[in-house]
């Protein structure tokens, strides 16, 4: 998704940077009895049901995976805030390139129970603000970090579609009525995906590889020592490196509150479309879409042939903690009815349409579009990775797989990823 950005950003886009980032090969440098605590003792389900109740409501996707259980380890040498695709990567990166080391990830909720179990799954190319130096390929690297942890999350990439109101395509396969005649303008490389396997598989290569993963474990504070120390509830744990992969929440710890802009955006899934209906809205081959004008508008077509489409903005009342909204109160509910009007009106196709899930999920703007990869002031060891402003489905993952490598001081933080003043 490129949300309300795209026009504009989709013309300053910077020129096409060389890859440079290609997956190492595991280093054998440590002995695996490195462990600093204990194996996993019980299991327990981490299922979808965790989030039913949540006030931002419940996506369609379904996480499937059990996660060992475990105390907070006392000390680790990599310590990562954040279960979403951003954390996962980073551990189960960390666990392939660096064997011996230990990895805990510690998640408030369960995993992907912020944007990554959320979201709408499109695996776009590039970042928001487009091609970034030095960024390199992230769909291509994406697959091969999908391949070298053997992770099967349903990517299909048949080009995703930029539509909008003027320069229409001839014979374009969408031709709708919102604010305007809505028809594809350009094709880019993207698809769709399954998130919850990718965050399932994700999290299932980072315990393979020895990686603890901690659920329903805020993390409350971090001490800034040399060697900081993260606090969970009454527990600490003291760790070489850190990983901050908070995303929208938690900005007091990541030092962003000021800095970037936390938003809750909306989504809708209408229930299974026949493959008539399908075909004549356009969106028989799987292209996801998203406008470049206003006003926004994006989508994809589920396996099951429900279609996705995202709109629309919410603030948290008051202050900037996303975890103060509740969906079902305040602007939201308008929002969606809104959505559900838009969507009806847009060919006769969709006219009696029927919509099964309303949900939100938190994402991160900061000034230029442009993603977070910085040290944290606090801290030489530790790092800030986000603020993907609606677009980051392949590119979290391939940063994340990117930040494992700069922890590890393999690889250089990206000159962009600072802040601008
Ligand atoms: C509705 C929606 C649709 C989207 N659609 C697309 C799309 O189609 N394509 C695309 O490219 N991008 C899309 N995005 C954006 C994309 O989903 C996100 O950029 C990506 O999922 C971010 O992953 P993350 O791991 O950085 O953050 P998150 O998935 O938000 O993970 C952050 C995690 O940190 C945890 N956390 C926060 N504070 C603490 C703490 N103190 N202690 C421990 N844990 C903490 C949270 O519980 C959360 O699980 C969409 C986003 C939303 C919300």
């Amino acid at each position: 998704m490129l949300s309300v950005c795209s026009a504009e950003s989709h013309e300053n886009r910077a020129a096409s940077g060389t890859p440079d980032f290609a997956p190492s090969e595991p280093a054998r440098e440590s002995p695996a009895d490195a462990r600093l605590f204990p194996a996993p003792m019980t299991a327990k389900r981490s299922t979808p049901e965790r989030e039913s109740k949540s006030p931002w409501g419940t996506s369609p996707w379904q996480i499937d995976f059990t996660i060992p259980s475990q105390p907070v380890p006392a000390s680790v040498d990599f310590a990562i805030i954040g279960g979403g695709f951003t954390g996962l990567a980073a551990a189960a990166w960390l666990g392939h390139l660096a064997p011996g080391k230990s990895v805990a990830v510690f998640e408030a909720l369960g995993i992907g129970s912020g944007a990554s179990g959320r979201t709408g799954g499109m695996a776009l190319a590039e970042t928001a603000a487009g091609d970034l130096p030095g960024l390199g390929d992230v769909l291509g690297v994406f697959q091969q970090i999908l391949a070298k942890l053997r992770i099967d999350c349903d990517l299909a990439l048949p080009g995703a579609w930029e539509i909008g109101r003027s320069n229409g395509m001839q014979g374009s396969p969408i031709d709708w009525k919102d604010s305007g005649r809505l028809r594809v303008v350009k094709e880019v490389p993207g698809g769709t995906l399954d998130p919850a396997k990718l965050v399932a598989g994700l999290a299932r290569a980072a315990v393979e590889r020895d990686a603890f993963i901690l659920e329903h474990q805020p993390v409350t504070g971090i001490e800034w020592k040399d060697r900081p120390v993260v606090e969970v509830g009454g527990a600490h744990c003291s760790a070489g490196k850190v990983l901050l992969a908070t995303n929208a929440l938690s900005l007091d710890l990541t030092n962003l509150a000021g800095h970037a802009e936390p938003k809750l955006t909306l989504a809708i899934a209408t229930e299974p479309l026949s493959a008539v209906q399908l075909g004549a809205i356009g969106l028989a081959g799987g292209n996801p879409f998203y406008t470049v004008d206003l006003p926004y508008l994006w989508g994809r077509v589920r396996r099951n042939r429900s279609v996705i489409f995202g709109a629309g903005l919410v603030d948290a009342p008051r202050s900037r903690d996303l975890t103060k909204i509740d969906i079902g109160k305040g602007k939201a509910p308008e929002l969606f009815a809104r959505i559900e009007r838009r969507i009806r009106s847009l060919h006769p196709a969709l006219e009696k349409s029927k919509f099964t899930h309303r949900w939100g999920g938190p994402i991160l703007f900061t000034e230029n579009w442009q993603p977070v990869f910085m040290r944290h002031p606090r801290s030489e060891n530790a790092i800030v990775l986000g603020a993907y402003a609606g677009h980051g489905v392949a590119l979290s993952t391939y940063l994340g797989a990117w930040s494992a490598e700069v922890l590890l001081g393999r690889r250089k933080l990206p000159h962009w990823g600072a802040l601008q003043d």
